[in-house]
């Protein structure tokens, strides 16, 4: 069976990709391991939409994001839960390492405004008009009023089916293993079940945290990415969520977001660990507790709050400079490998797959994805093929 695009991986921007190019009238197989929205695309709760103190060079993508998010149930055709709560980075220290701090804080509000992200450097007062329920310790605090969050799993779940409604074919329990090629460009791929796919026009390797080894695999190449296990809590406070706003922190490890049911999602850069013999991640004791330790220092109400569930089972790859790479694969032509999202890649997902798929239908890289090259890391050795 031949496709002109075949995309592996089934999260958000596998999805998302496979709409654009589907919704472009091309020929589509997207090839899922497990099942859509089952990696970090998936779980409960919400995703922060931000671009709030992101690297400088993904701001571009977020501009672009900016644009699409309010258009993208009408497109889609379905709901992903997006809403434009508003961002806040709240401050409490005069500096934090050499970039953070309320020293720092007009400075990043001006250049993030320069680069299409609208941002305010607040005080004091104007935080408790925004966030009444904060701690004394907070001072100040980076808002930016286009910030918001999304379900995710219901995003990329609304990516799918609008892919398959423009005729995309997306099968699931399709674990890639091997590729071919020929004259450096790939011309098929073979599935765990001894399927192969015939790849026409391009292939584009979204799988994530299975890009790595595919590419070692497939290509010879070694890509400087590895496994990361993020936790996400969902806890219920007695008053409802104290906070209206996407937020995060300056120098604590939290993120905290009001879920639509009344419940408070907070995570924040605390970790699982990986158990070899389930072959999962899971949390641990010591960084639930550390996790809900902070929150409660942020937001005392959150205190004694109910925790409803604990997760570290939804593997993300941090890239070496904790910024995506998006690029073609070394030595080919016609292949193309998203990874290395490293904790933030839902948010520019939508962006990303506008620009990814313009990039190999028309083999022009779109300015934005400049910055997400491979060769900032040097020469990547390679298997010719
Ligand atoms: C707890 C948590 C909180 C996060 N919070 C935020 C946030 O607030 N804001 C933000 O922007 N981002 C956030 N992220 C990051 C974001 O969710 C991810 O960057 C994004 O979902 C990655 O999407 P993906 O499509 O690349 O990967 P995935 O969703 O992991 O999808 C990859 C898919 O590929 C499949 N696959 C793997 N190998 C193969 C193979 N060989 N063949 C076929 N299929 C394969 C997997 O089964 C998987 O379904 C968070 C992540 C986590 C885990």
């Amino acid at each position: 069976m031949k496709h002109q695009f075949v995309i592996i991986g089934g999260g958000v921007h596998g999805c998302a990709a496979a709409w654009r190019l589907a919704d472009a009238g091309e020929d589509v197989l997207l090839l899922e391991a497990g099942a859509i929205a089952s990696g970090a695309s998936g779980g409960f709760g919400r995703r922060g939409v931000r671009a709030n103190r992101r690297d400088l060079r993904e701001l571009p993508l977020m501009r672009a994001a900016y644009r699409i998010w309010p258009e993208l149930d009408e497109r889609l055709g379905a709901a992903t839960g997006y809403e434009r709560t508003g961002g806040m980075y709240l401050i409490e220290q005069e500096t934090t390492g050499t970039r953070g701090g309320l020293i720092a804080a007009q400075a990043h509000a001006e250049v993030q405004t320069r680069l299409g992200v609208p941002t305010e450097a607040i005080g004091r007062d104007r935080v408790l008009e925004l966030e009444p329920a904060v701690s004394p310790a907070v001072r100040g605090a980076l808002y930016c009023p286009l910030d918001g969050t999304a379900d995710h799993t219901a995003t990329t779940r609304a990516f799918a089916e609008a892919a398959r409604k423009r005729g995309a074919t997306l099968l699931e329990d399709r674990e890639v293993t091997a590729v071919e090629r020929a004259g450096g460009r790939v011309t098929a791929v073979r599935t765990a079940r001894g399927e192969r796919f015939e790849v026409g026009t391009a292939l584009l390797v979204l799988n994530n945290t299975g890009a790595p080894g595919l590419l070692r695999d497939g290509f010879g190449v070694d890509l400087p990415v590895w496994r990361i296990l993020p936790q996400a809590l969902q806890v219920a406070p007695a008053g409802g969520p104290p906070m209206a706003h996407l937020v995060g922190h300056d120098h604590r490890p939290l993120s905290v977001k009001p879920l639509p049911d009344g419940t408070v999602m907070v995570s924040g850069g605390w970790r699982g660990r990986w158990n070899a013999g389930l072959r999962r991640g899971e949390t641990t004791e010591e960084a639930v507790r550390g996790n809900l330790r902070t929150a409660a220092e942020v937001y005392p109400d959150l205190a004694g709050a109910e925790l409803l569930h604990a997760a570290a089972g939804s593997p993300e790859s941090c890239s070496a400079d904790e910024i995506p790479i998006v690029d073609l694969v070394p030595g080919t032509g016609n292949a193309w490998v998203g990874t290395g999202w490293t904790g933030h890649g839902f948010a520019i997902a939508p962006a990303v797959a506008e620009s990814l798929t313009a990039w190999a239908r028309t083999g022009t890289r779109p300015d934005d994805l400049a910055p997400f090259s491979l060769a900032r890391f040097g020469r990547i050795p390679h298997r010719a093929g």
